[in-house]
């Protein structure tokens, strides 16, 4: 990469257009999405070796998905394990799988080795 690399800016999407309390799985996808969009135009910008004006990329909005309002803060299986707990909406909630445990079998006969005083 060349040591003189034009800056490139990401504008986001204006507070105002944002839930109080956004996803952040959501918001982090979006972001994603953002940078991968532009990807050939500010690659080929730092990769062209002048120096020029900053590159402001605007926001482009619902171009990279909804930002969801959050519902809970929680986990989500889409962030590493030690992230903890965050603000995430419905769809990034990360589940859990639930087991049936088998009912205890009848008692039948005890081996007189599990008997008290026996065996
Ligand atoms: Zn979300």
């Amino acid at each position: 990469m060349p040591a003189s690399a034009p800056s490139t800016t990401f504008t986001g999407p204006p507070e105002d257009s944002l839930p109080d309390y956004v996803c952040l799985v959501c918001l982090m996808l979006a972001k994603a999405a953002e940078l991968a969009g532009h990807a050939p135009e500010w690659h080929k910008l730092r990769d062209d070796g002048r120096d020029g004006p900053v590159q402001v990329y605007p926001w482009r909005p619902g171009k990279y998905g909804e930002i969801r309002p959050a519902l809970v803060e929680g986990l989500s299986n889409m962030l590493p394990t030690d992230a903890g707990l965050v603000p995430l909406c419905w769809d990034h909630l990360a589940s859990i799988e639930t087991q049936t445990v088998p009912r205890v079998p009848p008692a039948g006969r005890i081996p007189p080795g599990l008997l008290k005083g026996r065996g």
